[in-house]
């Protein structure tokens, strides 16, 4: 049963990435400033409540990652990834504040495709059985 509920909030949260992805690329400039100061506000605050549970310990390891067996050293995949995307892809803010009469292309990729691996090998996540093979 647990298994099927986590199946269901990815599944939502799968869906409404989806679904603002679309909302980016097809709504209409009024619709759009409208999602925009609704959800990018929501956005931000998840992306600090997920980071700051990642943020390293005094061992310098990510606490959520890292296993009594196993110290993930930080930045952890999620620091890496926040920064990838919000930092090293389109919406680099150090570029636009020193030339802010430079348009950069986005190359922030669609959400489309771009979901993570299924299994993780690394962290806690890594000592859950994807598939039972005894
Ligand atoms: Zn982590």
């Amino acid at each position: 049963m647990d298994q099927i509920l986590g199946q269901v909030l990815r599944d939502a949260v799968w869906e409404r990435l989806d679904m603002l992805a679309d909302l980016a690329s097809r709504a209409d400039t009024d619709s759009l400033v409208s999602v925009a100061r609704s959800e990018l506000p929501r956005l931000t605050e998840g992306w600090r409540a997920m980071l700051s549970a990642h943020e390293p310990d005094e061992r310098g390891d990510c606490p959520t990652c890292s296993t009594r067996w196993h110290r993930c050293k930080a930045p952890c995949s999620v620091w890496q990834v926040a920064h990838e995307h919000l930092v090293a892809g389109g919406l680099a803010p150090q570029q636009d504040l020193r030339h802010p009469w430079r348009r950069t292309r986005s190359t922030v990729p669609s959400a489309r495709g771009t979901k993570p691996a299924q299994s993780e090998t690394t962290g806690r996540h890594a000592l859950i059985p994807q598939v039972a093979t005894h």
